[in-house]
């Protein structure tokens, strides 16, 4: 035998016992095999299917067909979905891949609710996840269906002789913001229900209206008293507060036999802050100050125990919040103690978060209990960033920490600039145990013959990540005007620059014009190559524009094409999810307001002074007294700063009412304008008088509007402004717990009616801010009206309709409006343009401001009660058509459509 001969019949053998059990599926282009789903397929099922096809052909241009076992080919070979290969006793999510002689099976444990729901089960559908990825070599890298998901080409595909059962790592995944349907396949998005005798969240922030009068000893003892308001502190070491936790418990076991049912500790968003004898002998003797650790993790430990004689599978979930973020040091928890931790938004780490974080999780591992981690990843802005290093050694401590589950905010989705991170935050959840390099390498061969020049681009800013942390932690506290170091992410557009200056630029062009030259003869690479260099295009230009809006000596001109041509890029060069543009609109202090604002500084702004005069009223008899008239004389009243909490300067808690006063006079450029009172935060809530009027008033209510503390708010008060401009403001702060006053620089801002129109449209209805977004949690269609409504918590309610397609073509006409608990002026928008003939994708739709759109405001009255934000578009749809658009609407409003979780914290 010739070895020409020999090496002919090694390579027909090691054929033959490759292909002896595999099942070939696509042989030269067409399609060998057919798939079969069950004939009562469950929407689970049906999509596995579809998605099996979709990416098989889009891998090799077969089309497999979709049949079911009655109309199935003897000859074909199968590909069995789900319940078609018969019953399988899998848990839910986990999921079975097996390869027989002319068969595959992919089959999971499923449940039959909604796709929307992120609680229905998917293990079938993950089962085709993972083969397409094991061989096929699907890669997910961003939520673009023809771009942001690599398929590489192939002629042929035969399965391997393998069987293999997996489980899902974690209980929960979920990654906020991104939708379900891409989540599912990028990092096996799943959910299982944690239910609880009573709120899921913040446990407490109810209890006082049920018991303040009855049990005023279940709430943490303050200087002045029991705390017994919404949002109190509890005190938590009172046998008679854990006996109601339990008594609860047992009621809602008893009405529901069969169900599970955990108990919820997640204290209310305070820092636990009881001083009565009983708490404070819970903490350890020479425990930090204020820190009260050690005390929340026993009073997890006394919940469990009373709970555990009743039930030994029970749960307690718990928070590592505030102060007591830190792991207790003496006291081992149980593992059927889940605390959730949310680590301080410290990407890039610095050398403190390096050193802190990660310990501390440690420290929680070695306590005993199971961990939900729940990261805040809400920085970045538009900047290059990979921080993929850090991330992952968060990651594997929580997951040495015993991590259960995982539930990721906030992250930032600018995946033309984060892209590495971006990807390994999601494979991780699939691949725990995956090192760093693997990831990244897996993302980089995504571009083909770029990927050595995509690898070089992402190492240079990898680099400059890592060589700059520490300017990535000082920059925001510095040049931030709110001085608020958390979330800094949300304040880039105040010092972008400062962080990428013009000439960080240049050189990772440079990675980028190679990665082009490479991937030039390959269409689809080159495409992801150019997805990056808008991101980068999109970065430099923002730095830019953030320089302009930091040079005091640049005109309002000057800053109004900069935002001009930010804009104008966004709408015709930026690629969907390049940037997370949603994410730049948070808050009120988004880059957008920022900018508009900054464009008209200093001419039609007045900063209002830090200081103010300050009294405290325990008897609540400010008004009885008249702190609002402006005759009143406060001369003897002390000075404050509105730029920190009273805390800070001073003033001990239990104080609850605090008055403010500034009385100042309005230039008379600005008499006659509309007038906004800008107060920097508010904690809590407030009352206005100006000049003794009453102007507005707001009402904290953690279940309502649990983040406006934190957040602008604005009062209009042009009427208020009488011609000769003087005026008082006198402002009532009422503060129940934690921290509290007015803690952030106001300004008054003047508009005219020119003026308002850009705000409008910046603010609300900006062409490039392409997505569906409202605060509103649902639906309904009644007399020709959609109506959305759900609780009220932004200082501005607004809804991007310019991605809403009209089914049907007619002209969609739509009025807006927000509510919320004060007076508040209305903004009220009547759209008249045909959107509907352009197409979602890709193409922004410029909506000019003068010729279709109409203003009107005025001010109303909202029920106290209802704080809720409805938005109304009348366009006389029939009711399919309703749910074409409900469809596209909650495909564009992934917050709308994702369930709250039991592991949200506020
Ligand atoms: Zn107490």
């Amino acid at each position: 035998m010739s070895v020409k001969m020999f090496f002919k019949l090694i390579c027909f053998q090691a054929l033959l016992s490759f292909t002896a059990h595999g099942l070939v599926i696509v042989e030269n282009g067409s399609a060998r095999a057919q798939i079969i789903i069950p004939e009562n397929a469950n929407p689970v099922e049906v999509l596995a299917a579809k998605e099996m096809k979709n990416f098989v052909g889009r891998a090799t241009g077969a089309e497999l067909p979709v049949v079911t076992p009655g109309t199935a080919s003897p000859e074909k070979g199968k590909i069995l979905i789900g319940r078609a290969a018969g019953k399988q006793s899998v848990a839910p999510n986990s999921f079975i891949i097996k390869s027989a002689p002319k068969e595959l099976i992919l089959a999971g444990g499923d449940t039959s609710g909604s796709l929307n729901d992120a609680k229905t089960a998917t293990g079938t559908l993950f089962a085709v996840y993972e083969f397409l990825e094991k061989e096929l070599g699907v890669l997910w890298l961003w939520p673009d269906e023809q771009y942001g998901v690599a398929v590489r080409r192939k002629d042929r595909i035969e399965t391997a002789d393998y069987e293999r059962k997996i489980d899902p790592p974690f209980e929960n995944v979920r990654i906020r913001k991104l939708p379900l349907a891409w989540t599912r396949r990028s990092a096996r998005a799943c959910s299982t229900e944690v239910r609880f005798p009573g709120r899921s969240g913040h446990a407490f922030v109810d209890w006082a209206a049920r018991y303040a009068k009855t049990n005023p000893d279940f709430f943490a003892l303050a200087k002045s008293g029991r705390n017994a308001r919404p949002g109190s502190s509890m005190c938590v070491a009172n046998p008679a507060f854990q006996d109601e936790i339990i008594r609860l418990w047992v009621e809602a076991r008893n009405k529901n036999p069969g169900v599970r049912i955990d108990i919820n500790c997640c204290e209310n968003d305070t820092s636990g802050a009881c001083i009565c004898e009983r708490c404070k002998a819970w903490d350890p003797p020479g425990a930090p100050e204020g820190d009260v650790s050690e005390r929340y993790a026993k009073f997890y430990n006394a919940v469990y125990e009373k709970a555990k004689r009743i039930d030994p599978s029970v749960r307690v979930y718990g928070y590592a919040y505030k102060n007591y973020v830190n792991a207790p040091e003496t006291i081992r928890l149980p593992q059927n103690i889940m605390i959730s931790i949310v680590p301080s938004p410290s990407f890039p780490y610095n050398r403190k978060a390096r050193k802190e974080i990660p310990g501390n999780i440690g420290k929680w591992g070695k306590s005993g209990c199971s961990l939900i981690y729940r990261p805040n990843l809400l920085d970045g802005y538009a900047m290059p960033e990979d921080i993929s290093i850090d991330y992952y050694t968060e990651f594997q401590v929580m997951r040495n920490a015993r991590m259960r589950s995982i539930d990721i905010d906030g992250p930032n989705l600018s995946f033309a600039t984060q892209g590495p991170f971006l990807y390994i935050l999601q494979r991780l959840l699939v691949k725990p145990d995956a090192s760093l390099e693997e990831l990244k390498n897996e993302y980089y061969s995504a571009f083909g013959p770029a990927a050595g020049h995509v690898r070089d681009y992402w190492e240079y800013w990898n680099r400059y990540a890592l060589d700059n942390a520490e300017l990535f932690h000082e920059v925001p506290k510095k040049y931030n005007p709110l001085r608020h170091s958390m979330f800094f992410g949300f304040h880039y557009a105040f010092y972008a620059h400062r962080l990428f200056p013009e000439e960080v630029f240049p050189p990772a062009e440079k990675f980028l014009d190679e990665a082009r030259k490479a991937a030039k003869d390959s269409p689809d690479d080159l495409k992801r190559v150019e997805f990056l260099k808008a991101g980068l295009d999109h970065a430099r230009l923002c730095a830019a524009t953030c320089a302009i809006f930091a040079d005091e000596k640049s005109t309002t001109q000057q800053r109004l094409d900069a935002l001009a041509k930010v804009r104008a890029f966004r709408a015709q060069s930026l690629p969907r999810w390049a940037a997370w543009l949603e994410g730049f609109v948070m808050n009120g202090r988004n880059e957008q307001v920022a900018w508009t604002f900054s464009a008209f500084d200093p001419n039609t702004m007045i900063e209002l002074p830090v200081e103010w005069k300050l009294a405290l009223d325990p008897q609540n008899s400010g008004e009885r007294l008249g702190y609002s008239r402006t005759s009143f004389d406060d001369s003897s009243w002390q000075r404050i700063k509105t730029d920190r909490f009273l805390e800070y300067q001073g003033i001990k808690d239990g104080y609850i009412n605090a008055w403010y006063r500034l009385s100042l006079t309005i230039p008379e450029k600005y008499i006659g304008k509309r007038a906004i009172l800008h107060l920097g935060a508010v904690d809590e809530s407030c009352s206005l008088w100006i000049n003794g009027e009453m102007a507005g008033k707001f009402t904290f209510d953690p279940a309502v509007n649990p983040d406006s503390w934190k957040n602008p708010m604005e009062f209009d008060i042009t009427e208020f402004i009488p011609e000769n401009g003087k005026i008082t403001i006198a402002l009532k702060v009422i503060n129940n717990q934690g921290r509290g006053g007015l803690w952030r620089p106001s300004q008054i801002r003047f508009f005219n009616e020119d003026d308002m129109k850009i705000l409008i449209d910046a603010k609300t209805f900006s062409p490039e801010d392409r997505s569906a977004r409202t605060f509103g949690k649902q639906l309904s269609y009644v007399d020709g009206m959609i109506r959305i409504s759900g609780a009220a918590k932004k200082t501005f309610g607004r809804i991007y309709l310019d991605k809403l397609k009209k089914p049907g073509g007619k002209k969609l006409e739509i009025t807006f409006d927000y509510r919320d608990s004060r007076k508040h002026s209305l903004e009220f928008v009547v759209l008249e343009q045909d959107i509907s003939k352009k197409p979602l994708r890709h193409t922004p739709i410029k909506l000019p401001f003068s010729k279709e759109w109409k203003t009107f405001r005025k001010s109303i009255e909202v029920l106290p009660e209802t704080g809720r934000l409805d938005i109304a578009v009348n366009n006389n749809m029939k009711p399919e058509e309703f749910a074409e658009f409900k469809k596209i609407f909650l495909e564009l409003s992934p917050q709308l459509a994702a369930p709250r979780r039991e592991t949200e914290n506020q």
